[in-house]
């Protein structure tokens, strides 16, 4: 066995770490005020290849791998989780479905700018009365000569509201094949006839990161904007999706580092019954706690993206990975915050944001309960081991 990353998953981790820090973690409070999402931070991201890692090089992309991807992922999150979640959502998802499934056509047209970072990509498969159960999808897509016509509504989709997003693959039913439960996927752009971005979410925090409601009426696209499969568009939807879930296991270790990071150092700074906080064994305690959960973590969504690059079976470590990381950083952030006192709860310490951030982590891309069902669906049918 082998656990020590090569010479160039180091190398990208550490460039994307000190690009990170130097670059968005100064940034990072301002933003989450301000809600405005940062333009040029993109454009510097877009320049160091970051939306590309493993997309390969014909297609836009740096032609690495997914465990470089993922330790960028972890990096870009410890900094600010928005941009982690950026990345997700279009290169683990977008990208990865547009290479996997795109004919050359489409992946000249809508791939090369995305893995470029010239564009980024969302994803449509939320609708108001379709979340866990995303099979029960309302849109629908009816072939009408050389064009899709698409009717319905996407909710909380993430990226699409930025002016430099380009398209929106969309999980759709096809109408009139008399097979209702036939989900495909088709690439919307922005600026089809019928599409509308619906009202911007308010949420709780992840204010940099834009969340939109898309409404596709009588919405026009040529016939060859079909990604895939016609019959299996929501199985290659699910497939990415798979990928998204390490990613977000990433996401969730580097805010659990942030935590540990700040955390550490008040811990030594604080001073109360005339010594460091850190000397008390009930803090020490805190911190033992969870550089163990994060490191647990990090073994855990590495090994999946390991996996994921060597071709083999995964479903399971994304699970895992996804469901452990995702509740382990929601304790570590409510330790961080327990150990900053009443200073933890003020804005100008960034262990509050990192405690408003965690939550959303149990929610999007499956939630917990999603990923205990999917990981006893496995235990079901046979031994994973
Ligand atoms: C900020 C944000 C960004 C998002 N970005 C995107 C995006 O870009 N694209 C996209 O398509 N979607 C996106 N989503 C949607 C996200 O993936 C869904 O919110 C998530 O899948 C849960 O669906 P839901 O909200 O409808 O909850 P529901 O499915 O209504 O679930 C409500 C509760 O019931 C539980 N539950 C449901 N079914 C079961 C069951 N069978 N057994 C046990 N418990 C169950 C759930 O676990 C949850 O606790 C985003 C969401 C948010 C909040």
């Amino acid at each position: 066995m082998d656990f020590d990353l090569t010479k160039e998953q180091k190398m990208i981790r550490d460039e994307v770490r000190n690009f990170a820090q130097k670059e968005i973690a100064p940034r990072a409070e301002e933003l989450e005020l301000s809600g405005e999402y940062p333009y040029d931070i993109y454009a510097k991201m877009a320049e160091l290849g970051l939306m590309g890692i493993p997309i390969p090089e014909a297609y836009g992309g740096m032609g690495s791998d997914w465990v470089s991807l993922h330790l960028a992922i972890e990096e870009l999150s410890r900094a600010d989780i928005t941009f982690g979640a950026m990345i997700d959502v279009t290169t683990s998802v977008v990208a990865q479905e547009l290479n996997v499934f795109g004919t050359e056509e489409q992946k000249q047209k809508w791939l090369i700018p995305i893995a470029s970072g010239e564009k980024l990509g969302a994803f449509g498969l939320t609708e108001p009365d379709a979340g866990s159960d995303a099979g029960s999808l309302l849109t629908t897509a009816e072939l009408r000569g050389d064009e899709w016509v698409l009717n319905g509504t996407k909710q909380f989709i993430t990226n699409i509201g930025l002016d430099n997003a380009s398209i929106v693959l969309v999980a759709a039913t096809v109408a009139g094949t008399g097979k209702n439960d036939i989900i495909s996927t088709l690439i919307v752009p922005k600026d089809a006839p019928g599409f509308k971005l619906g009202k911007k979410y308010q949420k709780m925090a992840w204010h940099a990161s834009s969340t939109h409601e898309v409404i596709l009426s009588d919405c026009r696209i040529p016939k060859d904007y079909l990604l895939g499969d016609p019959d299996r568009g929501f199985a290659q939807h699910l497939a990415v999706l798979e990928t998204g879930r390490i990613s977000i296991a990433a996401m969730a270790v580097g805010v659990a580092q942030a935590c540990l990071d700040e955390s550490l150092k008040y811990a030594k700074a604080r001073q109360q019954f005339g010594q460091p906080i850190f000397n008390f064994q009930a803090v020490q305690f805190k911190l033992a706690d969870m550089a163990v959960a994060i490191e647990l973590a990090r073994n855990q969504y590495l090994k999946a993206a390991w996996l994921k690059d060597q071709g083999r079976k995964h479903a399971f470590e994304a699970s895992a990975a996804k469901l452990y990381a995702s509740e382990m950083v929601e304790k570590v952030a409510s330790d961080a915050v327990q150990i900053h006192g009443g200073y933890g709860y003020m804005d100008e310490y960034p262990v509050s944001r990192y405690y408003k951030f965690v939550k959303l982590l149990q929610i999007v891309e499956g939630t917990s309960e999603v990923q205990r069902m999917l990981i006893a669906r496995i235990l079901a049918g046979s031994s994973h081991r």
